[in-house]
């Protein structure tokens, strides 16, 4: 096929742990099937590891929403706070990112929301919409219970949060009181969602097909169009036919259901992480982990002497060091082709790596990628099978899928193997990001008053 130096032998062999078999992948789907099923059912949900948290969004968007929205957006690698208005099928809109202290991250929920509120407050002053009393949805992307669509109790912080004196608590609630604090905006709250749910509505909102909302970013989690029967907790409007379920699936696995495909690489990720024995699917996929995940199969290798000539740099051996960006570039490379690849190792201080380390480097980033790719299909398979739809299009975000060049060609080809015969899907990127996909609940939310 090319030139490229073949991949060492012991490494392809030692690599086969990270390969998902189709007798792995099937016991996978149907642990999952089996978990959502806990997850939904009124007696078992407590105890439930997949959560699958109704949603109250029960209504699509029907592309003639209007009105001026804000919305934030908090979970994701930025903060963001925006202005849309939807007209019909056209909107605009008017972003602003912010960033988010690692010092806040780790803080008290009293300084996270007082900066979230600050910088809604500025946002509102900059814009000259101070005066106004704005209605806004509220996109933040850890699990919620949720009592209704504008109450959202946590149930744990996940990916690099973890504030204190918020978990228990109504979050929407938490945000009210930071902007009472300040006392100089007004806004008034029409929906919490999960960054899964806005993104299924905003491809809904152009593919009518669409029932699936899937994030492959720093965290990752789906939700699905249920049928209202099967959502055995929901006591929303069950005169309509369905509901939105958050999954929650991150947390598949928490009660050792993944063991029979886990390695030492992810029991490592999860010892040294701030969320220990939590959300093990989630630390097998999201862009949080990927490079994390890599840069311990280098390790390793370079230590037994197969990479690098066994000289591996303080940079290598630093946690955190190989961001999973990097992944997505050295795989960007064409074969046989380690520009981008030379360039990650120079930035790790690895200039003696030879085309041959470059080329088993290489290798390695695809089997760890590969391995998310296929762990994110078996899940996204369960869900298609699940709805019993001829026809589904699954509406995605995140940085791991926009980013990685293999990730969606992957995720086809594998989920097209995995799906019931004769059902047809499409995987379609959610092009507007989290903009429009806040101000969508709110505005759906506030057609119904
Ligand atoms: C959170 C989910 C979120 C996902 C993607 C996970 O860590 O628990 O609520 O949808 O990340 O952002
Ligand atoms: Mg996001």
């Amino acid at each position: 096929m090319s030139d490229a130096p073949e991949v060492l032998p012991e490494i392809r062999e030692q690599c086969k742990e990270l390969m998902l078999s189709g007798h792995q992948i099937h016991q996978i789907m149907d642990r999952l099937l089996e978990d959502i099923k806990l997850g939904l059912g009124k007696e078992s949900h407590a105890k439930a590891i997949v959560k699958c948290f109704v949603t109250y969004v029960q209504d699509l968007p029907n592309g003639k929403e209007q009105g001026k929205f804000l919305a934030l957006d908090l979970g994701g690698t930025n903060f963001r706070v925006l202005i849309i208005e939807l007209e019909g099928e056209k909107f605009h809109m008017d972003p602003k990112i912010y960033a988010i202290p690692q010092s806040i991250m780790l803080g008290s929920g009293i300084q996270l929301f007082d900066h979230i509120a600050e910088c809604l407050a500025n946002f509102m002053k900059e814009h000259q919409i101070a005066h106004l009393r704005l209605p806004l949805g509220f996109t933040f992307s850890f699990p919620l219970t949720q009592k209704g669509l504008t109450k959202g109790i946590l149930e744990r912080w996940t990916k690099g949060f973890n504030c204190s004196g918020c978990v228990g608590q109504d979050v929407v609630q938490l945000l009210k009181d930071a902007l009472a604090r300040r006392n100089d905006v007004q806004i008034d709250v029409c929906g919490i969602l999960n960054d899964t749910t806005g993104t299924l509505m905003s491809c809904a909102w152009k593919n009518h097909n669409c029932r699936i909302g899937l994030i492959v970013g720093t965290g990752s989690n789906a939700c699905y169009v249920e049928k209202v029967e099967n959502a055995e907790l929901f006591d929303g409007d069950t005169t309509k036919p369905y509901v939105l379920i958050n999954t929650e699936w991150g947390a598949f696995g928490d009660n050792g259901r993944l063991d029979i495909v886990r390695t030492e690489y992810d029991r490592e990720i999860d010892q040294y992480s701030i969320n220990k024995g939590k959300q093990l699917f989630e630390k097998m996929i999201s862009g949080m982990y990927m490079g994390e995940l890599v840069r311990l199969v280098l390790v390793k290798f370079t230590k037994s002497n197969l990479l690098f000539g066994g000289r591996g740099s303080d940079l290598l051996f630093k946690r955190g060091n190989f961001f999973t960006k990097y992944v997505s570039e050295i795989e960007s490379d064409k074969r046989g082709n380690y520009t981008n690849c030379r360039q990650v190792l120079e930035e790790l201080g690895l200039n003696h790596a030879t085309d041959q380390d470059c080329s088993n480097v290489r290798f390695i980033c695809e089997c760890v990628s590969r391995r998310a790719a296929h762990l994110v299909s078996a899940v996204v398979a369960t869900l298609i099978d699940k709805m019993d739809e001829e026809n589904v299009t699954v509406g995605i975000d995140g940085s791991v899928y926009r980013f990685h060049p293999r990730f969606h060609d992957l995720m086809v080809e594998k989920i097209s193997e995995l799906v019931k015969p004769g059902i047809k899907f499409d995987l379609m990127l959610s092009h507007d990001g989290s903009g429009r996909r806040a101000a969508l609940v709110a505005a759906v939310a506030t057609r119904e008053r």
